[in-house]
């Protein structure tokens, strides 16, 4: 479920000082795959994964809609992004979104937030934006985040 060294990675920014929340379509509840509780119970266990490598995540916004269903909430819509953002009162052009998908980096512009992107995940082919920093994973984020800032 978690890209490579999600756990760790997570520890190491809340150390830096960040707050880490989770932005995620989930089309498989929109098509009768999971349930929601289903779908509740696996992130409570990620969370778990992470609070016992010594971080937390404090929040997961799930879009649960398919693409025909048009919500404003499934990435690359910023929906989740703009939730997130009145929940936590983030300032926009101080948060990063990190993802591996080019509708990561598209929500996140959408929403004014930083964009970044991870290569270990799921879109090889896809070539961000010059200006949108690419990582080997999570935990090279974490690692480099102070530098870039
Ligand atoms: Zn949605």
């Amino acid at each position: 479920m978690f890209l490579p060294h999600v756990p760790e990675a997570t520890a190491e920014l809340n150390h830096k000082g960040y707050r880490v929340l989770v932005v995620t379509n989930q089309a498989c509840v929109g098509r009768g795959e999971l349930t929601l509780d289903e779908l509740e119970r696996i992130h409570e266990s990620m969370l778990g994964d992470v609070r016992a490598a010594g971080g937390e995540i404090e929040r997961i916004y799930v879009c649960p809609h398919t693409d025909e269903e048009e919500c404003d909430c499934r990435k690359p819509r910023p929906g989740l992004l703009i939730r997130a953002q009145q929940d936590f009162g983030f300032e926009p052009s101080q948060t990063w979104m990190i993802g591996d998908a080019g509708r990561d980096v598209a929500a996140a512009i959408s929403a004014g937030v930083r964009p970044a992107l991870v290569c270990a995940g799921k879109d090889p082919a896809y070539r961000a934006p010059n200006d949108v920093p690419v990582f080997d994973d999570l935990m090279d984020f974490a690692r480099q985040i102070s530098a870039i800032m």
